[in-house]
């Protein structure tokens, strides 16, 4: 493994890209803004999808996949939907190469497409031009469709996983008779990934709505959750859009209802990326490396040996392989690291970087005295336990640490919630705290935008379960009648 990483105090950005390559889940690629993710980061992002899959099958939906090209005039249909993503889009323009006989390879500009397709940032224009050739009745709907796929967004500055310019994600596409079944949808599924978020992630997430100057392209609403990083900075983990008839409208999409009339369709759109890889790394790890909770670990648990002769490792493998059962017959995933090209020291620095959440150390002494010593990555504590029950003491305590990650997670959170009553405090807190401020806001974009120009903070969301209070907006003393969330974020 070699030296460490930069430590969190001395340069918090710093610490994160050095964890990432060192951590080894990612690296930057030879195209800008493209990362290469390594084997070990696509086995935690597999784990991500595992789980959220599941989820989505469990509350009615269905994958399927469309195309990674969409034409330019389908991409238009939606006003706000194309002027949000303008500035971000790959455009593909030719189809051929050719040798131009001086021994370049150059753009055949013969070949030159009829219409310029778009390289998908999202799918509702390609999936709501399909969707109308699958509805005509009130008996096609709801439709509830998932694609795992990768989008294209031409982001002018990014980082690894947080914001790169090719990213994968999963994108929800549901049609819907009503507004009340597509507003009830939405909600539904940001309620999943709350709960994916809590207590899979175990990251602790505020859910609300965007407002207007956040809100999605072509979005009625916005909801998000909305989650802490140890720098006091915001990251929005996930979205769930009510579109409307937006789109049901631009594609032309109408369906006979139960009595007879012709309507427009309801719609809904929800994802969430690689970007909640940032948001795992960001909220648990530290100057160690990694921190990863039980239940996201593709290795809950690693063993290492230690011993000088052949037959001190014969009886370790012997102890190894009984554990071994036992843990895959509870589901417990475990890796025996007893490569003989690496000392232990090195091994327990390398598991320690990848996060693995509990380590087993078994030595020649251990096997005489039927015990083994535990460490754990999450608090980095180590105890001689028993051989004895020793597979449920691992499963038992895999559930502690999962707990303790969240708990510490939630709250670092809790002291990071400042309520302020002027611009002053608020300025104060941004500056010498950081965190989510509360505060009155007067409701308009101007005002919001004001403030980010002047602090770069923005309004996170307006939280779901933000009370009614009568108050004034600590920057224009205009009324309010409910607290925002502001932050800086990533
Ligand atoms: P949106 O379609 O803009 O609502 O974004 C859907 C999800 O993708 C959200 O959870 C975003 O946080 C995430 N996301 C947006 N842009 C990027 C990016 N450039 N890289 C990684 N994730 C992203």
């Amino acid at each position: 493994m070699g030296k460490g990483i930069t430590s969190r105090s001395e340069d918090y950005s710093q610490w994160y890209n050095d964890l990432v390559v060192k951590a080894d889940l990612a690296e930057h690629s030879a195209v800008r803004g493209c990362m290469v993710i390594k084997p070990y980061g696509y086995a935690i992002w597999e784990r991500m999808q595992a789980i959220l899959d599941k989820k989505f099958k469990d509350t009615g939906h269905s994958n399927a996949y469309f195309p990674l090209f969409i034409p330019k005039s389908f991409f238009s249909k939606e006003a706000s939907h194309v002027e949000g993503f303008a500035t971000e889009c790959a455009v593909v323009t030719h189809y051929r190469l050719k040798n131009d006989g001086e021994g370049n390879i150059v753009v055949d500009e013969t070949a030159k497409l009829e219409e310029e397709l778009i390289v998908r940032p999202t799918s509702e224009t390609i999936i709501w031009n399909t969707y109308k050739g699958w509805i005509e009745s009130y008996r096609d709907l709801p439709i509830l469709v998932n694609q795992w796929a990768n989008v294209v967004r031409w982001e002018m500055r990014t980082r690894l996983f947080l914001r790169t310019a090719e990213f994968l994600w999963q994108e929800g596409h549901t049609a819907h008779a009503t507004s009340e079944e597509a507003v009830e949808e939405a909600e539904r599924m940001l309620e999943v990934y709350a709960d994916f978020a809590e207590q899979t992630l175990a990251v602790p997430v505020i859910r609300g709505v965007k407002t207007e100057n956040e809100r999605f392209a072509g979005a009625l609403e916005t909801y998000c959750i909305e989650a802490l990083m140890q720098d006091g900075k915001a990251l929005q983990a996930g979205t769930s859009h009510f579109l409307g008839q937006n789109f049901a409208k631009a594609f032309d999409v109408k369906f006979t209802s139960k009595e007879g009339k012709l309507e427009h369709v309801w719609a809904t759109s929800w994802g969430v990326s690689t970007r909640l890889m940032g948001a795992l790394i960001m909220a648990h790890s530290d100057d160690q490396g990694l921190v990863l909770p039980p239940k996201l670990a593709p290795i809950q648990v690693v063993i290492v040996p230690i011993y000088k002769t052949e037959e001190e490792k014969a009886n370790i493998d012997g102890f190894v392989n009984k554990l071994t059962s036992e843990l895959q017959d509870m589901d417990i995933s475990i890796k025996y690291d007893d490569r003989d090209t690496q000392r232990p020291g090195f091994k327990f620095a390398e598991w320690e970087m990848k996060g693995v959440p509990l380590r087993v150390a078994v030595g020649a002494r251990d096997i005489q005295n039927g015990t083994v010593e535990l460490a754990r990555r999450d608090t980095q504590t180590k105890e001689t336990v028993s051989q004895e029950g020793l597979a449920v003491t691992i499963e038992n305590l895999l559930g502690i640490i999962q707990e303790n990650i969240y708990h510490k997670a939630l709250s670092f959170r809790s002291e990071h919630i400042t309520e302020v009553n002027s611009y002053e405090e608020f300025k104060d807190v941004l500056e010498n705290k950081g965190g989510f401020i509360s505060c009155h806001w007067d409701g308009t974009v101007e005002t919001e935008k004001r403030v980010k120009d002047e602090t770069k903070a923005t309004i996170r969301c307006i939280p779901l379960d933000a009370k009614d209070e009568v108050g004034v907006c600590i920057f224009t003393g205009k009324p309010s009648g409910k607290r925002v969330l502001f932050a800086k974020a990533y």
